[in-house]
């Protein structure tokens, strides 16, 4: 029974195009996103062309990496084995002080994690490839 022994792995991030500059950035512990040129503006996920304006030229820019729990869930179920091990865990919706909102997890226990509660980004390697950011409470 070799194979039921293999220790599971957790599915990874597959990038389009237009984010690979966020993973390459969370790589480097950064959390990046694309800020309009046009209208000042930052949005999240990335895309070819700003949300607000629908203008082509953006850069990208490091984000503070700071926020608030905008909505969050503690899943008890386990709906990948991988995550077998996890459970309870708490996916969130943050919101960054630079305005988009980024669906990750909360590394706190769950019984400590409210709405509105300041969160700061944690880099947490997934595999060589990936690192992906989550976040931690602030206080
Ligand atoms: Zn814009």
């Amino acid at each position: 029974m070799a194979n039921a022994e293999k220790k599971l792995e957790k599915p990874l991030p597959r990038p389009a195009p237009e984010s690979r500059p966020f993973w390459e950035g969370t790589k480097q512990k950064k959390l990046m996103l694309p800020h309009c040129d046009q209208c000042g503006q930052f949005w999240f996920p990335p895309s070819q062309r700003c949300p607000h304006c629908l203008s082509l030229n953006f850069q990208w820019r490091e984000a503070k990496g700071e926020g608030r729990i905008y909505s969050f869930v503690v899943y008890h179920r386990v709906y990948h084995p991988a995550f077998e091990g996890d459970v309870p865990y708490v996916v969130a919706i943050v919101e960054l002080d630079e305005g988009p909102r980024i669906l990750t997890n909360i590394v706190d226990a769950p019984e400590n994690v409210r709405c509105d509660a300041r969160v700061r980004v944690r880099f947490e390697e997934a595999s060589p490839e990936f690192v992906l950011p989550k976040f931690t409470l602030l206080s």
